[in-house]
């Protein structure tokens, strides 16, 4: 059953929002400003990962149900593009005020679904919001180009949204990366179908119900639920122009090319493996405390996590002190206060990576802090692992393959031209960071690392909304990345016109064929 904090927070959260229950009831679909119980007769399970109660239920939506979602998303999309842009950032200004307003009930959902840290969850909800303050700028964002070619011709460009979208999240991240789409979908005057991750359906529940008090007409923004099935029907429908995913590699490589033969504009977000390197002359201490908060934070479950650190020379002497750092954190789960590594998502996750652990000793590496069987007592039934560290060489499975737990893999280089090949000869290509004081090197690593976002002393450095998220090579597919400048510009297509408006009519009355120059 749930702890006491856990259990006061699902009556919390079921007694306020409409479209979810944490009590074990069915979530609903919305479609077209209702929320729908669904005819489903495919129901999947919600479980508190640190109990395994049942929070709730979510439908594999009906084809039929997915149609009236269409529907409702192609009918709202006549109306809603054709609304001024000052509406429509209007709407964005009172989303980020409710937002704020309801982050904790947000954040509780999330503790309750996916199991990190109330805090933590309160991050995820921040960086969902920023977004959605970069979007109330939309005004300035679209402004377009205007060119006097000559006294009585011009030519000028506008950005016109694309139609009905679709937004297919992760588990990981259940408010920032719905925020995501949320945001700048229906800025841009575009309408969105967005297909949450089945394993924690409660935070766009709660960011649907907001949307809809913060103005949004109905049909705007819409929420179907499911798994492959779902997926695969936002893939095919003709409807959708634009599909927005972020989640695995094996799901957004079939994603992306059943969508992109469709004629579908994709941006696929996946996996990672993130390696940092520590420089002897690092500060130490600011160094294995940002190593250890970025390795085991949200036990690891961030596709910017911190999975590989490269001790470059006399930095090896440092190890047994990040060992220290990663013992100290407590393990618990998500609403006690203190915690601060919740539990990884499900069992089958758990044991996944456990078996990525012990291949180590297995493939000739060692394991330096070992977090299988972890046992915490209030919540025997929870799917702890605790702070890992293992030490391996690049041929083993471990550093190859992205584990998504609290496990920090150990590799060493004699100079930072070795460290650097490691990271380029690695597949993905999300982020990276380098620890040290000397800005020579620090300068030769943000251009010699190709990962996409570079951390110089940082080591998670998402980049804020401004910018935008610019995972490279294994980690992104797609040509046009997530929010910031880019963001727009997924979302809408560019439209340039060329008028004459001469001040006479012309004196020949024979046409000319040849291509206007
Ligand atoms: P996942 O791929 O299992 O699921 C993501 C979405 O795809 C879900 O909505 C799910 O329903 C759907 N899906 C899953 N399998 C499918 C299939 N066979 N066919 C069609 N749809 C399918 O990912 P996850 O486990 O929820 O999230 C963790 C992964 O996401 C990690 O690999 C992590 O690195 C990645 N991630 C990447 C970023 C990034 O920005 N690069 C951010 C967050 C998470």
């Amino acid at each position: 059953s749930l702890s006491p904090l856990a259990a006061k927070a699902a009556e919390e959260v079921s007694a306020k929002w409409k479209g979810t229950s944490a009590t074990g009831g069915n979530t609903k679909n919305y479609i077209g400003g209702e929320f729908v119980e669904s005819k489903a007769d495919r129901w999947l399970e919600v479980r508190d990962p640190a109990s395994q109660t049942l929070i709730n239920r979510v439908p594999e939506t009906t084809g039929a149900e997915f149609d009236q979602a269409i529907a409702a998303a192609s009918e709202a999309y006549k109306t809603w593009s054709k609304t001024s842009i000052m509406r429509r950032q209007r709407v964005m200004f009172e989303l980020q005020h409710l937002i704020r307003q309801h982050t904790n009930d947000i954040a509780k959902s999330i503790v309750l679904e996916q199991g990190k840290t109330f805090v933590d969850a309160q991050g995820d909800v921040g960086r969902g919001l920023q977004v959605v303050e970069s979007a109330t700028a939309i005004t300035s964002g679209l402004l377009g180009d205007k060119l006097e070619v000559t006294t009585d011709m011009d030519t000028y460009s506008r950005r016109t949204p694309l139609g009905v979208t679709a937004a297919i999240t992760p588990f990981n991240f259940p408010a920032m990366i719905v925020l995501w789409s949320a945001a700048l979908a229906t800025v841009t005057g575009n309408t969105l179908v967005v297909k949450p991750s089945e394993r924690d359906p409660g935070a766009t529940m709660i960011i649907a119900e907001l949307c809809e008090r913060a103005g949004m007409p109905p049909g705007v923004f819409n929420v179907v639920h499911g798994s492959a099935d779902t997926v695969n029907r936002i893939c095919d429908d003709p409807a959708i122009k634009a599909i927005s995913f972020v989640g695995g590699d094996n799901a957004g490589k079939h994603i992306y090319d059943r969508a992109i033969v469709k004629g579908k504009r994709v941006q696929a977000n996946l996996g990672a493996k993130n390696h940092c390197v520590v420089m002897p002359d690092a500060n130490k201490n600011l160094t294995l405390n940002a190593i250890a908060g970025a390795a085991f934070g949200a036990a690891g479950q961030r596709c910017m996590a911190l999975s590989v650190a490269i001790f470059v020379g006399e930095s090896r002497q440092w190890i047994p002190e990040l060992i220290e750092r990663g013992q100290a954190l407590k393990v618990s789960g998500g609403f006690e206060p203190g915690t601060d590594l919740g539990p990884v998502i499900s069992p089958q996750a758990k044991e996944r990576i456990e078996s990525y652990i012990a291949s180590v000793p297995k493939e000739g590496g060692k394991i330096l802090l070992d977090g299988r069987g972890y046992q915490v007592a209030d919540y025997p039934e929870g799917n702890f692992v605790g702070p890992t560290v293992v030490e391996c060489t690049t041929d083993m499975s471990a550093y190859k393959n992205e584990i998504f737990g609290p496990v920090l893999t150990i590799v060493s280089a004699e100079t930072l031209d070795e460290a650097i090949e490691i990271i380029n000869k690695s597949k993905y290509g999300n982020g990276t960071a380098i620890f040290t004081n000397s800005g020579t090197i620090a300068r030769k690593f943000e251009t010699e690392a190709e990962p996409g976002q570079i951390g110089i002393n940082v080591a998670v450095p998402v980049p804020l909304p401004m910018f935008n998220w610019s995972g490279n090579k294994g980690s992104f597919m797609g040509d046009i990345p997530f929010y910031g400048k880019t963001g727009l510009e997924f979302y809408t297509q560019r439209k340039t016109t060329t008028a004459l408006w001469p001040h006479a009519d012309a004196t020949s009355t024979r046409a000319s064929v040849a291509m206007p120059q």
